[in-house]
């Protein structure tokens, strides 16, 4: 099971410089965090530093955003989501597929990466030969990794793009549950 939080944290709100607030991801992360069932006892998982697990239960999290458009995603094995506006990136894609030789060639592809990078703790450093084992085309919905040690699930839509990956642990697709917003600031 995988749970999945999309949320728009901007709301056209403004800042005293008039500027558009900025939401924290990791804010965001925190919120959900602690108002959700943990294993671990009462009063919700607890996050620390990245790579977000939580110190009571060990559930994975992982939080994207874009504008002022949130993602969080929580499972029991390793997991990364991304969060993209539909744009094409063609110089980005280019270094990303010269760098790993995963072909990315629009911002679909470049959600799974960004996610299975996450999954995998990868994030933070440069991207490498072998780091993205996806296989030739993307498809909506699920579909295993080339080395089929993960899932990837990717939501095409028409301006937002989300992508989820998470660890196979050999077994089958998880299930994707999509969540309500979560509670207020
Ligand atoms: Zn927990």
């Amino acid at each position: 099971m995988i749970d999945l939080w999309v949320w728009s944290a901007g709301a056209g709100g403004r800042d005293d410089f008039s500027r558009p607030r900025s939401p924290s991801g990791r804010a965001g992360l925190r919120r959900i965090a602690a108002a959700e069932p943990c294993a671990g006892g009462s009063g919700g998982c607890v996050i620390a530093a990245a790579p977000y697990r939580c110190e009571r239960c060990g559930d994975r999290w992982s939080v994207s955003h874009t504008g002022a458009m949130i993602a969080v995603a929580r499972a029991a094995l390793p997991v990364g989501v991304d969060i993209e506006t539909r744009r094409e990136r063609p110089a980005a894609f280019a270094l990303l597929q010269r760098l790993t030789g995963t072909r990315v060639r629009d911002i679909e592809r470049w959600t799974q990466c960004e996610a299975l990078l996450k999954a995998r703790g990868q994030a933070h450093r440069r991207p490498g030969p072998g780091d993205l084992p996806l296989l030739p085309e993307w498809v909506p919905g699920w579909q295993p990794s080339s080395d089929r040690a993960w899932w990837v699930h990717t939501d095409p839509g028409a301006e937002l793009i989300v992508s989820v990956a998470v660890a196979s642990g050999a077994g089958p697709a998880p299930r994707l549950r999509l969540r309500g917003m979560p509670v207020p600031d």
